[in-house]
């Protein structure tokens, strides 16, 4: 299929063709899902770090591979290492910056295609516990500034210790 009519389908309709939509926007420079440098906090030669552009929870972000791999299970170890770590840190960060109570981390990997991600989403003090929070209904996302600086300063100083 050309380039041209690829860009015309949804996310799942190309991941129900084995297109794998992450790759696909990467390479047209975000002609899936359009301008993330108000969502983009922290990219180097092996991940990338994103707040959720439908975010269950204020401050949901996730974390992805720059290379195509299913899941964890096709990652090599020290990329999955280095999720874990940038994972553990966003923890940290999240809860700095945004106050939540506890972070839930999650990967699934779905469908005939999929690319590799953990989710982190925050649970507020006011939210009920439980697994409940993984599926808290979507919303828009809204640009905090102050807070995107804070996260991506933080993020960026913690790289830095483990280059
Ligand atoms: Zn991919």
């Amino acid at each position: 299929m050309k380039k041209e009519e690829l860009l015309t389908l949804s996310p799942k309709e190309l991941t129900d063709m084995g297109v794998c939509p992450t790759c696909l926007n990467r390479k047209y420079h975000g002609a899936i899902f359009g301008d993330d440098s108000q969502l983009k906090l922290y990219e180097d030669q092996d991940i990338e770090c994103l707040f959720v552009g439908n975010p269950r929870a204020i401050g949901h972000m996730m974390i992805s591979t720059q290379q195509h791999y299913h899941d964890m299970s096709e990652a090599p170890d020290e990329i999955n290492c280095k999720m874990i770590r940038f994972a553990k840190q966003f923890m940290l960060i999240l809860k700095q910056v945004f106050g939540c109570e506890r972070v839930y981390l999650c990967t699934m990997s779905d469908g005939p295609m999929n690319h590799y991600h953990l989710q982190l989403i925050p649970r507020y003090k006011e939210e009920e516990r439980g697994s409940k929070n993984f599926v808290k209904p979507r919303k828009e996302y809204v640009f905090d500034a102050s807070k995107f600086l804070q996260v991506k300063t933080l993020i960026a100083e913690y790289a830095k210790t483990i280059e």
